[in-house]
């Protein structure tokens, strides 16, 4: 299992979220439907609704890349695209 994430690495992964959270501009990135309520995405960088990304939780990755996420950030890795950004 993955052991806790220290201070500095929880701050480096909330900002670099935060930072591309800046490109929202009201539509969902993956059906394109008007929202208040966004987060990214954890199988890539899109910006999604909340409904999408319920949907997402389904995904039979959606643990592994989360997991992966996270490990990437450990290793230092604050460009990490999302464990399907190659080939969503
Ligand atoms: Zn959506």
């Amino acid at each position: 299992m993955f052991s806790p994430l220290s201070y500095q690495q929880l701050k480096s992964l909330s900002s670099l979220r935060n930072k591309i959270m800046n490109d929202w501009n009201g539509y969902c990135q993956r059906c394109s439907k008007e929202t208040n309520c966004h987060s990214m995405s954890f199988l890539n960088e899109q910006l999604c609704c909340m409904e999408c990304l319920d949907e997402e939780k389904d995904h039979p990755k959606f643990q592994q890349a989360k997991a992966e996420e996270l490990r990437q950030v450990k290793a230092g890795n604050l460009n990490y695209k999302g464990l399907l950004h190659d080939n969503s």
